[in-house]
């Protein structure tokens, strides 16, 4: 783990294993900290943050990019320890050191934006605002991205001044060690801080630790109100929560079928075994193409090549653990029992390198209906729900009918229908003709029970600062 600049082992001295999702062999161990880990490394960051604050903007902005150079000369490490760690497929992780670096180039760059305003709200006197950081800040991380998000997802808190501690996934926890490294090296003591653990112990000790007041968290809705419900109990502390989805793609009638069945796939995300918070999990197709839509769909999943996650050839890897296994197995279950059409998949797959491992064949269903459990709830595994609807407001209706709110897909070559449907779906990140993409410096969020605020813009930076206002009483007093 990485205190106040040092590699350190945790005070328990002891640590949990890493296993490979492919084989289940264990492929490294990680220190089991505990909250008085935790506690050293609120410490450090709060003796840190002073002298990194009172750095000039341009000055924490240069330590910002150094540190991305550092990641981007380790990637190919970092990438080989991520595959065999998360089972995501390694083409596409590719892209994960560099979106991190890329998020950090973006807030070193706007760090002079940590700025305040000027109020005229009376003529003989000065208001005006300052913005300063919390201080100390946590980073809570899910398991499908866990390098990306340890650094894309601290650029912001970086560059508002802050010194950050982050919990690393506890099912993919090995790349945070190069990360560690990679920090120690290139950033100065205490501001980047990294605490290895489960929920339960490091977790939950940073959510109720009385000197972090921000925490900044990744996961599943039911973490996330565990979260919110924890810090309650021993303070005021803003909490932005990043959280689940089960994100509609709405295709019209007058758009080219193919094309609809390439960008459903793509949005599926299955090179991360669909476990991918904005993966557009319920494709919701108009009657008129909706046999044509399904059978295009069902042949491209059928050519996912099931496979080792090392191999470019392959298009999906293992699940991330036993428990998403199991979650996903009971998803077949209940899909087969309330009716819906399977189309391919719903089973682990068949062969002798499949018998150990969280494998699980790509799958689709089709005629879900809104009141089926493979429609309401988020999988977070390569599950793609089929449904179809023939009025604009049938769509809307089906595309709102979960709990969730994070992304939603339209796809349609009229812009009068496609931006009324984006103003009826409650959805935080809307892509009209697309799936899938995030984009360097466009907030991203959900509504409803897919979490509060947003991450990845400018607000994101200004999220972990506070306001101060000044009032300069020029007046007579
Ligand atoms: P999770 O909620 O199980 O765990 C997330 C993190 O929270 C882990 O580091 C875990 O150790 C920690 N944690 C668990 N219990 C805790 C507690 N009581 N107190 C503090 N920390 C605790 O989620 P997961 O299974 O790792 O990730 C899957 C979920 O994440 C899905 O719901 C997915 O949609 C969501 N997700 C959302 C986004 C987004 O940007 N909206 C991105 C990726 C994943």
């Amino acid at each position: 783990m990485l205190i106040g600049g040092e590699l350190v082992h945790a005070r328990s001295g002891e640590f949990d294993l890493s296993v490979s999702p492919a084989t289940e062999e264990v492929i490294g161990r990680v220190p089991r900290g505990t909250a008085d880990d935790v506690d050293r490394a609120v410490k450090a960051a709060d003796a840190a943050w002073p002298d990194w604050f009172a750095l000039t903007p341009l000055a924490r902005g240069r330590a910002m990019r150094d540190f991305g150079q550092a990641l981007l000369s380790r990637s190919e490490e970092i990438l080989r320890v991520e595959v065999a760690d998360t089972g995501n497929t390694i083409t596409p992780m590719r892209g994960d050191v560099g979106f991190a670096v890329d998020s950090l180039d973006y807030y070193a760059g706007i760090t002079h934006e940590m700025k305040g305003q000027t109020i005229p709200s009376t003529h003989e006197n000065i208001h005006m605002t300052i913005r300063e950081p919390y201080g100390v800040v946590a980073r809570i991380a899910p398991f499908n991205h866990p390098l990306m998000f340890a650094v894309a997802r601290t650029a912001a808190a970086l560059a508002a001044g802050n010194a950050v501690i982050v919990k690393p996934p506890e099912t993919s926890p090995l790349s945070a060690m190069i990360l560690s490294e990679i920090a120690r090296d290139a950033l100065p003591p205490g501001v980047f801080n990294i605490v290895t653990g489960d929920g339960r112990t490091v977790g939950n000790a940073i959510v109720q630790h009385p000197l972090i007041k921000r925490i900044a968290f990744i996961g599943s809705p039911q973490t996330g109100r565990a979260i919110q419900r924890a810090a309650a109990d021993v303070a005021v502390k803003h909490i932005s929560l990043e959280l689940g989805g089960k994100n509609p793609f709405v295709a019209f009638p007058d758009v080219d079928p193919g094309e609809i069945a390439d960008a459903a796939v793509r949005g599926m995300n299955f090179a991360w075994q669909g476990q991918s918070c904005g993966s557009t999990s319920r494709l919701l197709v108009h009657t008129d193409i909706y046999e044509e839509v399904l059978a295009r769909v069902v042949e491209k999943v059928q050519a996912i090549r099931v496979g080792l996650p090392q191999l470019p050839e392959t298009g999906m890897g293992p699940l991330n653990s036993r428990s998403q296994l199991e979650k996903v197995l009971s998803f077949f279950a209940s899909a087969t029992a309330e009716g819906t059409r399977l189309m391919t998949g719903g089973k682990r797959p068949d062969g002798e390198m499949f018998a150990k491992g969280f494998w699980v064949e790509p799958t689709v269903y089709a005629d879900v209906e809104p009141d089926m459990r493979v429609w309401r709830e988020e999988v977070f595994g390569p599950i793609l729900s089929v449904g179809k609807w023939t009025t604009f407001e049938e769509a809307v209706e089906k595309a709102n009918g979960t709990e969730y709110g994070l992304t939603a897909a339209i796809w349609t070559n009229n812009i009068n229908d496609a931006l009324k449907m984006v103003r009826r779906i409650r959805s935080g990140h809307t892509w009209i003709n697309g799936s899938s993409a995030h984009f360097i410096g466009v907030p991203f969020g959900g509504m409803k029970s897919s979490g509060v605020e947003r991450e990845e813009g400018i607000e994101e930076m200004l999220s972990y600062a506070e306001t101060k206002t000044i009032n300069i009483m020029l007046a007579k007093r």
